[in-house]
């Protein structure tokens, strides 16, 4: 039977094992999976777009296992009550099709979309890098802040946000964590001296959250916001002056800060780095962007991560999801005179 990690159990894990930890480990899974890039069926994610937001689903499979991931996208949520983003996922087996796993992925979400930001910065990011700015201090934040010091032991935040609430917010979840935070009262204050700057902000719009003077040479850009239609962060001029990383051009192409560029637009997909076939940073001058929109193989990661690290443990639990009778051609005898409910 298929096993569930649902949001307690996801939370529990959290707790025992610690963010920062799990991170590190999940950026095992991650660079693994990205190495094999070219093994994987990759098409970019099926949106449904409403006025509220948007709806997607994520599929990718290797040669064993199969993944998707439903995930929603509703930047008004939170004046609502609500989260702006929530998922969950699955994995199944390519042999037979019947499902093997499934989780909550909301705050599996907010870790893996962390995670890949480490693993790029890790890679792309001066390694001096000592400061860090976040713009947006909403659900990915503190995860966002916790994996960038897994990989570079940045403690010094300076944290901007149009809703001051918010940044408070992320000043009471993380000083106890050992961060120094800065609350800025803008963004210019809020960059000031930065090496790596994380654009983590929601709204339905093409924004420019950050100007072209905000970005000084050498800094690494993480611009994990824009990942929609018509959902960008980042004043074009930035775009000209980076050179780009992404994860799935296709797919970015449609959804990232790279969207109102033209199709031949240059970028490196950043498995490649990976592998050596592309350079990753070239001086200490070089602005890098990651322009991060969130692509199926990392969920197909965080999905076999979760499943293998609570595996035999009271985490799971079996979730009776697929029909399964004892003749497979007799599924009526699941509900007929002599099914095992009557
Ligand atoms: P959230 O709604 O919890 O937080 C967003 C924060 O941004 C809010 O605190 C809001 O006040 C702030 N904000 C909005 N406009 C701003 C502006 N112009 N300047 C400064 N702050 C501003 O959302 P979240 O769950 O933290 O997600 C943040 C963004 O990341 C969303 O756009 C989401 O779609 C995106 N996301 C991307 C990936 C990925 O893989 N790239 C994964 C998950 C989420």
């Amino acid at each position: 039977m298929p096993q569930l990690v649902d949001v307690p159990n996801m939370a529990r894990w959290i707790q025992r094992e610690g963010v920062g930890p799990i991170i590190r480990d999940m950026i095992g899974y991650l660079e693994s999976d990205f190495r094999r890039w070219e093994s994987f069926d990759k098409t970019p994610r099926v949106a449904s777009h409403t006025p509220f937001g948007v709806i997607e689903l994520m599929p990718t499979a290797d040669s064993e296992t199969y993944s998707f991931k439903y995930v929603n996208g509703h930047p008004f949520n939170p004046a609502r009550g609500y989260q702006t983003v929530t998922a969950y996922g699955m994995l199944a087996s390519v042999d037979n099709g019947y499902p093997t796993f499934f989780s909550e992925m909301t705050l599996l979400t907010a870790l893996r979309t962390a995670a890949t930001s480490a693993m790029v910065a890790k890679h792309l990011a001066r390694p001096d890098s000592s400061r860090m700015t976040l713009i947006g201090a909403g659900s990915q934040s503190e995860f966002q802040s916790l994996a960038i010091r897994e990989v570079l032991g940045i403690e010094d935040l300076s944290v901007y946000d149009v809703d001051p609430a918010a940044v408070e917010k992320l000043r009471r979840n993380l000083e106890p964590l050992g961060f120094r935070i800065t609350a800025a009262v803008s963004v210019d204050e809020a960059v000031e001296g930065a090496d790596i700057i994380t654009t983590c902000t929601a709204d339905k719009a093409q924004n420019t959250v950050l100007l072209d003077r905000h970005v000084r040479p050498g800094v690494h850009l993480n611009a994990v916001g824009g990942d929609c239609p018509g959902k960008t962060e980042l004043d074009e001029r930035i775009l000209d002056r980076s050179s780009i990383f992404v994860e799935f051009p296709p797919q970015t192409r449609i959804e990232g800060e790279i969207q109102n560029k033209p199709e031949d637009y240059p970028v490196t997909e950043f498995w490649k780095v990976l592998t050596g076939d592309e350079t990753g940073r070239k001086s200490d001058e070089e602005i890098t962007l990651f322009d991060s929109v969130g692509f199926a193989i990392a969920d197909f990661s965080a999905l076999r991560f979760v499943r293998d690290a609570t595996a035999g443990t009271d985490l799971q639990s079996e979730i009776d999801l697929v029909a399964d009778p004892e003749d497979p051609k007799d599924l009526f005898s699941l509900v007929g005179v002599n099914s095992p409910v009557h």
